[in-house]
């Protein structure tokens, strides 16, 4: 368990808590961030990646992943720290008025400001509704998720899933798994075209096997041994030491509903001149927050992260004199680049 003091902690790394970090790091606060997903972007990088978005000012058309990449190379110069794989739990106000933030590994944050970013709730995997999955959770042949690709090096893996993340690690863990076999309940996937065609040259290699069928029961005393699958011609056993199961992703409210802010229409309320919540030195931005004329928009949330940051960094920095400046004087001092005169 790590205990870490810091300016802010942002829940959420999605596109609203990716802009707070610039906000917050052109007023000098250092940012930690904690995300359940394993990597930045929300929304944006785990739901449509591969669309194009038309409503960022002065940007005509980028997609998910090319918004995410850039607020990442945005944020770059304020050297963020990011928790991923991490589900921020619970937090607690501290008799000098500060808050402690506890993880689900854990590990604790003392900070003056926190600032919930977390979207429509916590990401997490729609579980495998049968009734045994839960026998095999923890190191007993069943995840839903690939925490260390090393582990399923020689061993015989199934994964199930249609979707990016099935297709993505079907393909990357051909060659280091002993064998791998791909279930989908139809023969279509959906994902990347370049993953599709390489998915497609293992098949036709003979590296991968697709099988049509869903999962009717797993097998195996104290680790998992083979999978039950209902296939269009009847049922067939399938060897395996190691299931992947990547049907999709739910939000959660439920940890953020924990925390004692006052909501509203089942969102978090917040202050509109400064986006604090009910409880000071709690900031909410984004798609969480419920106001009058609220628009779950990527812009408002930038918009209201600036908003927080300006409040915040009375509360990090009280001694400070905080005065107003542009990005295009704030960011040369940061960046230690020259005035420009005109
Ligand atoms: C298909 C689709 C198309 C869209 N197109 C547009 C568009 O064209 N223009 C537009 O402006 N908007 C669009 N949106 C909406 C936009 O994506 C959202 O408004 C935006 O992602 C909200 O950003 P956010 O940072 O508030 O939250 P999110 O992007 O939802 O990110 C929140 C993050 O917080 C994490 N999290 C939550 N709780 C916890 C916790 N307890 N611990 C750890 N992590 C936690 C989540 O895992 C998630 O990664 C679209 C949405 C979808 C689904």
């Amino acid at each position: 368990m790590a205990i870490t003091e810091t300016d802010a902690v942002i829940i959420g790394a999605g596109p609203c808590g990716l802009f707070a970090v610039f906000e917050l790091g052109m007023l000098n606060a250092q940012c930690h961030l904690i995300d359940i997903l394993d990597k930045p972007g929300g929304q944006c990088a785990e739901l449509y990646p591969d669309k194009p978005i038309y409503d960022i000012p002065a940007i005509p058309s980028l997609t998910g992943k090319e918004l995410t990449d850039n607020l990442l190379e945005q944020t770059a110069p304020f050297n963020p720290v990011f928790h991923l794989n991490t589900r921020a739990d619970a937090l607690e106000a501290m008799d000098d008025g500060r808050w402690k933030l506890t993880t689900s590994t854990g590990d604790e944050f003392i900070t003056r400001a926190v600032v919930i970013a977390a979207g429509g709730g916590s990401f997490n995997p729609r579980k495998l509704p049968l009734a045994e999955a839960g026998r095999y959770v923890d190191g007993k042949g069943l995840s839903y998720a690939v925490r260390d690709a090393q582990a399923f090096s020689g061993k015989r893996v199934v994964i199930a899933g249609g979707g990016d993340s099935a297709v993505d690690w079907a393909v990357a863990l051909t060659g280091r798994a002993a064998h791998v076999t791909l279930v989908h309940r139809r023969s279509e996937f959906r994902a990347a075209p370049a993953t599709l065609a390489k998915l497609q040259s293992l098949m036709e290699a003979g590296q991968i096997d697709v099988q049509v069928g869903t999962i009717l029961a797993l097998h195996g005393e104290d680790h998992l041994q083979s999978v039950e699958l209902n296939t269009p011609a009847g049922a067939i056993q399938l060897p395996c030491d190691e299931l992947l199961a990547f049907y999709g992703l739910v939000a959660s409210l439920e940890e953020v509903s924990s925390f004692g802010l006052t909501m509203r229409n089942g969102r978090v309320a917040v202050d509109t001149s400064n986006f604090e919540t009910s409880l000071p030195g709690v900031y909410a931005i984004g798609d969480i927050t419920d106001y009058p004329g609220k628009l779950k928009l990527i812009l408002s949330g930038f918009h209201e992260a600036a908003l927080m940051a300006h409040h915040a960094i009375q509360r990090i920095h009280p001694q400070a004199r905080n005065t107003f400046q542009h990005s295009t004087t704030a960011m040369q001092l940061r960046l230690g680049k020259e005035k420009t005169t005109c």
